[in-house]
């Protein structure tokens, strides 16, 4: 893939003919910028070139890395080497359900891990909450498979702290393809696929690749909402009605916590979450 200057994104039609495009005015005075992922209408002006008319309303937007209509986030935590954190981990999760993007947990580099029944905890722990969770070892490509086993559409992203191996564990999914974007889209349609973001393409659906942080725009949240996200609370019945179960005095998720029957960390961070209000990363 080339990187293109900011303002000139490429967008891939049918077959994966990309067309180097121009944004019309009116459209950056409309959304600002363009994201990687937009799905837009643009009209073919000279061979390989085109012109960006609209963009299509986004069905969500990450502002780190800058993607849009997201179908899910591929989490990656390490336990060890560098060692991560689940608060990071959970935040990450939350932003998910928030922008109504599904989420899978990638624990990586398994092999380091010291502590064996730490990471059975972690485990149990999401997948309790209803996360699908893998092991891997990307460096010998053991544990990987399921990224491309599975049936999967849209868009994903891999994210997670630096240093947990998102770059090993996408070599070790592209073994021999070049690092390139394509799109797909219909005819007279396409989507944007540059700038430093790249979207891979993989089994039917596309990965983008990213650096850093994932934060949602979207950054107030409801605390109702922030609950959906851990949905595991739900499956304990608390007797008030209109509980949060934060730390309020017999209330059953409380009790769970208490008796070892929820993670603990799962519950300090919502309610963490709940307190502050403040902006998803
Ligand atoms: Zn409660």
């Amino acid at each position: 893939m080339t990187l293109l200057e900011a303002n000139r994104p490429t967008v891939e039609g049918v077959g994966g003919d990309s067309y180097l495009c121009y944004i019309k005015g009116r459209v950056k005075r409309d959304v600002g910028r363009v994201l990687v992922g937009d799905m837009v209408e643009f009209e073919r002006t000279d061979p390989g070139e085109g012109r960006i008319e609209r963009i299509l309303p986004r069905t969500n937007q990450l502002v780190r890395p800058p993607v849009s209509n997201v179908t899910g986030l591929f989490v990656v935590f390490s336990l060890d080497h560098p060692r991560g954190s689940l608060e990071l981990l959970d935040k990450r999760l939350v932003a998910a359900k928030l922008g109504g993007m599904q989420a899978e947990v990638i624990l990586s580099k398994v092999d380091l891990s010291a502590e064996s029944s730490e990471l059975d905890r972690i485990e149990n722990a999401y997948r309790a909450a209803g996360y699908p969770v893998w092991r891997t070892v990307a460096t010998v490509g053991r544990g990987v498979e399921f990224l491309t086993a599975q049936s999967r559409q849209g868009i994903w992203v891999l994210t997670g702290e630096s240093g947990v191996g998102k770059s090993t564990l996408l070599n070790a999914m592209l073994p021999r393809q070049e690092t390139q974007t394509q799109q797909l889209g219909r005819s007279g349609r396409g989507r944007q696929t540059t700038r430093w973001v790249r979207l891979y393409p993989i089994n039917g659906y596309w990965m983008a690749d990213s650096p850093g942080y994932t934060a949602l725009e979207a950054t107030v949240a409801e605390g109702r909402v922030i609950l959906s996200a851990f949905p595991e609370f739900q499956t304990f019945d608390c007797r008030f009605g209109d509980c949060l179960h934060g730390q309020e005095p017999g209330c059953e998720v409380t009790l769970a916590v208490a008796r070892g029957e929820i993670a603990p960390w799962r519950h300090r961070h919502y309610r963490k979450l709940l307190s502050q209000w403040v902006k998803i990363y």
